[in-house]
């Protein structure tokens, strides 16, 4: 069918591969153990799961740890615990570090065959050479010198240490990447699984190709940024006489006002400008789930984004916009009323405190039902009392309506208001239904959070400093009292305040500190507390 691209009801990425036979498809996810998985990396993820299924085949995940100063366990067990998380399961597990021997054997043939050659030349003059297509004096060196100089790498020699060993593909290719990439590099820091049994690593274009060939791999699903770099994938395997693997594109998920890169979130972790790999303010599969998104939301969006190659900016709000189609219908309803002004409303011809139970969903009772207190002192948010005129209808929400009567204030602000019950009153002919808390002793203190983006630029380019886009700040807090049913929520549980939004609860109150709730966005226009 011609759906590429196009998104599906049944959340299904409307393509096929190519030369992909059922039963025989290999894909692999191969994340690299230097940060934790954000929304882009779910998004390669689901889709060589996807492929794998639909063709009855195989989904490898790899850890692709080859460089020991960028790589962590901690962050392989965590990338282990999302994946799982967003249902992506593998029974096979590997690591490229597996094949550090049969890449050094490799390495070694192609300098054998005269396709490789140790360079000393300093990176910033390698790099010029490059750029202007000058061939660098170790070029041509004989393969036995090459051999030594490669051991000497090998063993971390001070010489060594000077070297990088570089295939020999081209000197002035229009592609830039065939001039002679670098395929082995030096490296003293102890890696997190072969330790200091090695002092040379292979760069990911030597050791993806290959491993992807070793592995059995039919399909090589790559981000299109990487297109240029698909001759030099090629080269390699058949320089080395490996197994063809198809390569396959599909676009990098960008977003605005969002940073996807493992390297410059941990700067901000570093910064301490979040709290860690999980704030709420990261685009890190913890982060949005901390912030109120559900795994549910997250795949039904990136299944809709489809394989499309078009490289897109994506704005949050849409991927909001369905998570609230997916809490709306079961997250219970509270109430919260700003502390800071609140307007104290008094109720005439209410006796004593009453209590009645009352459904946290009055569409879907099957979320249960709270206690609500109606007495004859109850709170209102300041900007309600202030609509209020003196004389007019209006409805407390499961409630009745009530006439206003005698407004206070002091300055624009609202101190008290004297409300009198009129429950025979229609509440259908009322304009105002206000969202009311008795205010007793029964109420508990709870702090509000929100968040901006954490850069100020909507699409990040290539040059922008972090530093500079920095937003300056970017956590929102109010006190807010809610009502006393809340207090019997858990961490993650999400809720909504009426009229206020939807809310997940972050923190539960501990002591004298209150319970923290953070605003889900809810996919409308950027609110903030
Ligand atoms: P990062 O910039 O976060 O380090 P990366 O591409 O270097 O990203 P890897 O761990 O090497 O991170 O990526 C694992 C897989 O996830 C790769 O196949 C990569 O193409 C894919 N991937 C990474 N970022 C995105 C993205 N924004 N959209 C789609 N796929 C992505
Ligand atoms: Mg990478
Ligand atoms: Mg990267």
């Amino acid at each position: 069918s011609d759906s590429k691209g196009k998104s599906s009801d049944q959340g299904k990425f409307e393509i096929g591969l190519t030369e992909a036979e059922m039963g025989k498809v290999v894909t692999r996810f191969p994340p690299e153990p230097s940060g934790y998985l954000h929304i882009g990396h779910a998004k390669a993820a689901l889709m060589n799961q996807y492929f794998a299924e639909t063709y009855k085949g195989k989904l490898i995940i790899r850890f692709d740890d080859t460089n020991p100063s960028k790589e962590k366990t901690e962050f392989e067990e965590s990338i282990k615990e999302d994946l799982a998380l967003i249902g992506v399961n593998s029974s096979v597990v590997t690591h490229s570090s597996d094949y550090f021997d049969q890449m050094y054997d490799l390495a070694l043939k192609l300098i054998k065959e005269g396709k490789g050659y140790v360079d000393d030349t300093d990176q910033l003059t390698m790099r010029d050479q490059r750029m202007n297509c000058v061939a660098s004096k170790c070029r041509d060196l004989p393969v036995e010198e090459n051999l030594r100089r490669f051991e000497e790498m090998k063993n971390g020699t001070e010489f060594g240490l000077t070297c990088c060993l570089r295939a020999k593909i081209s000197v002035d290719d229009p592609n830039g990447t065939l001039r002679d990439p670098v395929i082995y590099r030096c490296n003293l820091t102890p890696h997190h699984y072969t330790g200091d049994k090695w002092k040379v690593y292979p760069t990911y274009d030597f050791a993806c190709p290959i491993v992807d060939s070793l592995e059995g791999v039919t399909h090589a699903l790559r981000t299109n940024e990487y297109r240029d770099r698909n001759a030099q994938y090629n080269w390699m395997i058949e320089a080395l006489g490996l197994r063809k693997v198809t390569i396959w594109d599909f676009s990098r998920m960008n977003f605005v006002y969002t940073l996807l890169s493992k390297r410059k979130l941990q700067w901000f972790v570093d910064q301490g400008f979040v709290s860690g790999w999980d704030d709420p303010r990261f685009p890190t599969v913890r982060g949005i789930r901390r912030r109120g998104l559900t795994i549910e939301a997250l795949k039904q969006y990136i299944l809709m984004q489809g394989a499309s190659q078009n490289t897109l900016l994506l704005e949050w709000d849409k991927l909001w916009a369905l998570n609230k189609k997916v809490i709306d219908p079961v997250a219970p309803r509270h109430t919260a009323v700003l502390k800071n002004q609140l307007a104290v409303c008094n109720v005439q011809g209410v006796s004593a405190k009453e209590v009645k139970e009352l459904p946290l969903h009055k569409k879907n009772p099957a979320v249960g039902t709270k206690k609500t207190n109606y007495s004859a002192k109850i709170a209102l948010d300041q900007e309600d009392a202030q609509s209020l005129e003196s004389g007019e209808e209006i409805t407390l929400m499961d409630w009745g309506n009530a006439f206003v009567r005698n407004i206070q204030k002091d300055g624009d602000i609202v101190t008290s208001v004297d409300l009198e019950l009129h429950l025979e009153g229609d509440f259908k002919k009322t304009k105002k239904k206000l969202t009311w808390l008795s205010y007793d002793e029964d109420v508990v203190p709870v702090t509000l959070l929100d968040y901006d983006y954490l850069i100020t630029k909507k699409k990040v380019e290539e040059g922008d400093e972090v530093k500079d886009l920095v937003t300056p700040v970017t956590e929102f807090k109010v006190d807010a009292i809610a009502d006393a049913n809340v207090k019997q929520l858990k961490k993650g549980d999400i809720i909504q305040f009426e009229r206020k939004g939807y809310y997940i609860l972050d923190a539960p109150a501990t002591g004298a500190a209150p319970a923290q709730f953070i605003q889900i966005p809810d996919g409308k226009a950027a609110s903030t507390v």
